[in-house]
């Protein structure tokens, strides 16, 4: 029996070469792309425009499939957060965070992380895998189809669109899996898919310097930065990425980014970590860092509460002593925000479900693996998710 190929994995290229396999002109793919992701059709027989013969042979070679949902809440504050199985014990999450003018969805790029900062509870599961194009696109469809079917918004392009924006900021580092999130990016990209604008597409990272260069010629789209940290040696202990690639190197990847992005700034995310990195001293030693006479990085600040977890040793810093060290940086002339919390009440402003569904015996596999890792780039080990634009 020949192996069903799920749909969500192709990009629109790799849709035309199925079709021309299938011995099937080019325009096929481009309507096979937009039943799929402007109608959220996961039935061969809905597609009407397709002849009934070719309708045959897709049901019988292919499917159209999302990770299933294994939970599904909404906060009080409208923001929605969906567990999604991606198989052998892995959960992964998606959250939709809707505001006044528009909607955006946090997706996740692996199950696990293997860069281990210290505050993140990502981490603290372990590596796990990385995702298939089929299940980081697929949170955007079955989250795009599942929020206009709550509201009774027809599907299709003339529906009321409800994700206007995609941050990749859920599970994982999205640059240590580069071609399914690439390819993924370029569909949500595409017009004859979700057509959003490059501007309106954030992609996380914790700092993979030659993959941020990559990025920036394959899919250039808005960059955030997890800098967290004003030095190096504080940035060796929190990001333990930072022995690999440190601050002067991406400080220098991030001006290069910027020749290609889609905005004229790079956003560094600071998680604000009481005592630890926090003062207003270190503040300073940013501003330094960013405004370095010879080469400064155009850049905004968002800061991000921590959101503690009790294995971190963490706290958060107090709402007091975030505003005064926004206020050293608005000061010295960088936009700076300070990141909502949402979701509170349903658990989306960090990971904790998706820890509570997995099973013991795979988490002692992920320690493992998460061991070699340890020797690879450092013995701290801690856990990433976040939600929110
Ligand atoms: N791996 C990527 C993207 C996912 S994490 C990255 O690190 O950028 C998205 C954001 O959430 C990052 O800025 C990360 O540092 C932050 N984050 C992780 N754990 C957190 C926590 N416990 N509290 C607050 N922010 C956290
Ligand atoms: Fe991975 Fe979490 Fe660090 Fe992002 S913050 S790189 S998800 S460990």
């Amino acid at each position: 029996m020949t192996q069903l190929t799920n749909l969500l994995d192709k990009d629109p290229a790799q849709l035309v070469a199925y079709c021309a396999e299938l011995g099937e002109k080019p325009f096929r793919a481009k309507q096979l792309l937009r039943w799929i992701h402007q109608f959220g059709a996961s039935d061969f027989d809905a597609m009407t425009d397709l002849a009934k013969s070719l309708r045959d042979k897709l049901a019988s070679r292919a499917f159209i499939a999302a990770p299933a949902v294994i939970s599904d809440h909404t906060s009080s504050d409208g923001t929605r957060k969906w567990l999604l199985d991606v198989g052998h014990g892995d959960a992964v999450e998606t959250v939709f965070i809707p505001e006044e003018n528009r909607g955006t969805l946090c997706i996740s790029t692996q199950a696990g992380c293997a860069v281990n900062c210290r505050f993140c509870s990502t981490g603290k599961q372990g590596f796990s895998r990385n995702l298939t194009v089929g299940e980081i696109i697929g949170q955007l469809w079955m989250a795009e189809f599942a929020l206009r079917q709550a509201k009774g918004i027809e599907p299709g392009p003339k529906g009321e669109r409800q994700i206007t924006n995609v941050v990749m900021m859920g599970m994982g580092e999205p640059l240590l899996n580069f071609e399914p999130t690439v390819t993924a990016l370029k569909l949500m990209l595409d017009d004859n898919a979700y057509g959003l604008s490059r501007r309106r597409v954030t992609l996380s990272t914790s700092g993979v310097v030659p993959m941020m260069d990559r990025l920036s010629q394959e899919c250039a789209v808005a960059l955030a930065v997890s800098v967290h940290a004003s030095n190096d040696a504080l940035r060796d202990s929190l990001v333990p990425l930072n022995k690999k690639y440190p601050l002067r190197e991406l400080m220098a990847a991030c001006r290069r980014y910027l020749e290609f992005a889609p905005r004229d700034f790079v956003t560094f995310e600071y998680c604000m970590l009481d005592g630890v990195n926090d003062s207003d001293q270190h503040a300073r030693e940013l501003i330094a860092l960013v405004q370095d006479g010879e080469a400064p990085v155009p850049c905004k600040f968002n800061l991000i509460p921590f959101n503690p977890f009790p294995e971190s040793g963490l706290k958060r810093s107090n709402n007091v002593r975030i505003k005064a060290f926004a206020k050293v940086l608005m000061d010295a002339g960088i936009v700076t925000t300070i990141r909502k919390t949402r979701g509170d009440d349903i658990d989306a402003a960090c990971g904790q479900l998706a820890g509570e569904v997995q099973d013991r015996t795979r988490v002692q596999e992920r320690m493992q693996k998460m061991a070699e890792y340890q020797q690879k780039y450092g013995r701290d080990f801690g856990r990433i998710v976040e939600i929110s634009s």
